[in-house]
């Protein structure tokens, strides 16, 4: 077996920059950038108006003041100048023109006194107060001077370059090219979304999964092609590719089944090769070059998660080689595990995570579907953790090295805090993004009666923010009794409850309901629960049940434990309601806490 470094070592070695071409400014979006560009023009071109208003000699209304009475100077107003429009008429002492923003300045001006200074005037303009030379006005060249590189070769090209290459008089620029890829799903179960499933068919979604990630890596997809479990096939297409593309990724065939076609038929054409990479998802990895041109191909395995990692972890690193960007493509970032996680020994465990940052930094939350099936786990995650091969378990609050899908998860500017809506029915109402247990009555400014923490002086429900809270680890008990007749005691204790035994029912109902909490108790946050306990014992004239919960979150986990008392006492009245029609609830209580920023707490 290879590691992942051997194996992303080989691809590197096999793929090149590719040479440059020039494109359209259009096309150019995140490549890299292949000559220094020069500005064509000065920026701005011409000085010009900053304002709508009107262009004078700072001279001329140099006293006018709001606060003097009787300062404001009135100027005849002898032509107008628009953006776009050649400024003929000169401001001559004493004179003022009507200006747009972004219009010539008129020879003899040097301010600009913005149209809210004034009466707004056509024929004549009150100046209420004064400006001074080169008020609202922009130089020429101010911003750029022609013939100044402004952009080096080697720049990747954003959003904010393709404004500066377009203002700078550049229509076309010289880059290298998106790679052209094709992409082959292998497989005789496959049919294409939208099609009839037969029995035993899918969905191909590898190859769509591929294209898209192809393109949000910047190269485009040529071909998508699916073909079934053919070794001739196969060869063929990936032989009439070779002549036509820059890079070849096919998905399925590539593991120990009978009908493993992509290897067979594959291996030892031009330097392809099958190995094994201590990697999990995704351990059985194709790759090598075919055809005159040596084009890359990645035989990737079928199991969507494994092909959606392994061209994180190899192909997209090719591709960006080939570009002339860096291999890295995903920022690393260190992350707090939110949770447990157990991985494979010997092999580097690509994990998804539900990724978040608050103000103690990044928190990660593994998706409960680790196997390389879980589509939906998987699109769920905004994240892949890294964890070393000689790591097979981490505890919650570990730090592990994290890669970023994407730009979800990261702390929202603070004017989004402003604008999001608490429920659809009370648009005008917004949540706190602040811990403060008490925001509820700030916010809404009522003064009378007591502060909800949950409810809003308007009735409406608040689910408390706690994400800037810290995780800790909290246990909760609970404790209840349900009083049962001598009856049901003795029923109970000789194990005949007519439907069967009443207390591990009670028990597993108990734990069950735990992991319902928040669904049952509208404020309550779902927090992940670490472990359960509960224990039931017959008295002389009731059932004690005692309920103990753990997590590692932000908020407590009193409810939990009061939901497993409760459902588990209610489980034992249903159990029990033959023998004894008068079984009652009674005492559900928190008995101790532990952990959270209020601290400890027990009963006795
Ligand atoms: P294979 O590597 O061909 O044995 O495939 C492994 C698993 O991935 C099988 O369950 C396949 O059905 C599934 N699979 C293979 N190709 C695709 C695809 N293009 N889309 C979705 N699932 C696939
Ligand atoms: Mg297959």
């Amino acid at each position: 077996m290879l590691s992942v470094e051997e194996h992303l070592a080989t691809i590197l070695a096999a793929v090149r920059p590719a040479g440059p071409v020039r494109l359209a400014l259009s096309d150019s979006l995140g490549l890299v950038l292949c000559e220094d560009i020069r500005s064509l023009v000065d920026l701005p071109g011409f000085d010009n108006s900053a304002m709508d208003g009107y262009a004078v000699r700072s001279a001329d209304v140099e006293g006018a003041d709001p606060a003097v009475q009787g300062s404001a100077v009135t100027l005849p107003v002898v032509g107008e100048v628009a953006a776009g429009g050649v400024a003929t008429i000169p401001v001559r002492p004493g004179e003022a023109v009507r200006i747009m923003t972004g219009a010539m300045l008129p020879r003899g001006a040097d301010a600009i006194v913005k149209v809210e200074d004034t009466d707004g005037g056509t024929e004549s303009v009150e100046i209420r107060e004064g400006v001074v030379v080169g008020t609202s006005v922009r130089p020429a060249g101010e911003d750029v001077r022609a013939g100044t590189v402004v952009l080096q070769a080697g720049s990747v090209i954003d959003a904010r370059r393709v404004a500066l290459l377009a203002a700078t008089g550049h229509g076309d620029v010289l880059v290298r090219p998106r790679p052209r890829v094709a992409v082959v799903s292998t497989g005789a179960e496959l049919v294409a979304p939208g099609g009839r499933l037969e029995p035993g068919q899918i969905h191909d979604s590898n190859s769509h999964m591929l294209e898209a990630a192809l393109s949000e890596c910047g190269a485009v997809t040529t071909h998508r092609l699916t073909i079934g479990d053919d070794g001739s096939e196969v060869v063929r297409v990936v032989e009439q590719l070779a002549e036509q593309v820059d890079a070849i990724l096919t998905s399925g065939g590539v593991s120990m089944g009978a009908y493993d076609v992509v290897k067979e038929a594959l291996r030892g054409r031009g330097t392809v090769d099958f190995v094994q990479v201590r990697m999990q998802p995704g351990k059985p990895q194709g790759f090598g070059t075919v055809g005159e041109r040596d084009v890359p191909l990645f035989a990737l395995p079928g199991n969507p998660v494994s092909a959606y990692v392994s061209f994180e972890v190899f192909v997209r690193p090719a591709l960006r080689t080939m570009m002339g960007l860096l291999p890295a493509g995903r920022p690393a970032l260190k992350t707090r595990l939110m949770h447990q996680l157990r991985a494979p020994a010997g092999r580097i465990q690509i994990a998804r995570a539900v990724a978040a940052q608050d103000a103690s930094g990044w928190h990660a939350d593994p998706v409960w579907g680790q196997a390389s099936h879980f589509i939906a786990d998987l699109s769920r995650a905004n994240a892949l953790l890294v964890i070393p091969a000689e790591v097979t378990e981490l505890a919650a609050g570990d730090e592990v090295e994290m890669w970023l899908l994407d730009g979800s998860g990261g702390r929202a500017p603070f004017w989004q805090n402003a604008v999001r809506p608490l429920n659809g029915g009370d648009p005008g109402a917004f949540a706190q993004d602040s811990a403060d247990p008490d925001p509820v009555a700030r916010d809404s400014g009522a003064s009378d009666g007591p502060a909800l923490t949950h409810v809003r002086a308007d009735g409406s429900a608040h689910m408390v923010d706690i994400s800037s809270k810290e995780v800790t680890a909290r246990e909760a008990s609970a404790a209840g009794r349900v009083l049962l007749s001598a009856d049901a005691v003795a029923a109970l204790r000789s194990g005949n409850v007519p439907k069967g035994d009443a207390l591990a029912v009670a028990r597993i109902a108990g734990i069950q309901a735990v992991k319902r909490t928040p669904e049952l108790i509208p404020l309550a946050h779902p927090i992940a629960v670490h472990g359960v306990d509960v224990d039931v014992d017959v008295a002389d004239d009731a059932v004690e049940i005692r309920a103990t919960v753990r997590t590692a979150d932000r908020t407590g986990i009193e409810m939990e434990a009061l939901t497993a008392v409760t459902v588990a006492a209610l489980t034992l009245i249903d159990m029990v309601k033959a023998v004894d029609k008068h079984a009652r609830i009674t005492d559900v209580r928190v008995i101790a806490k532990s952990g959270g920023r209020s601290g400890d707490w027990s009963e006795s």
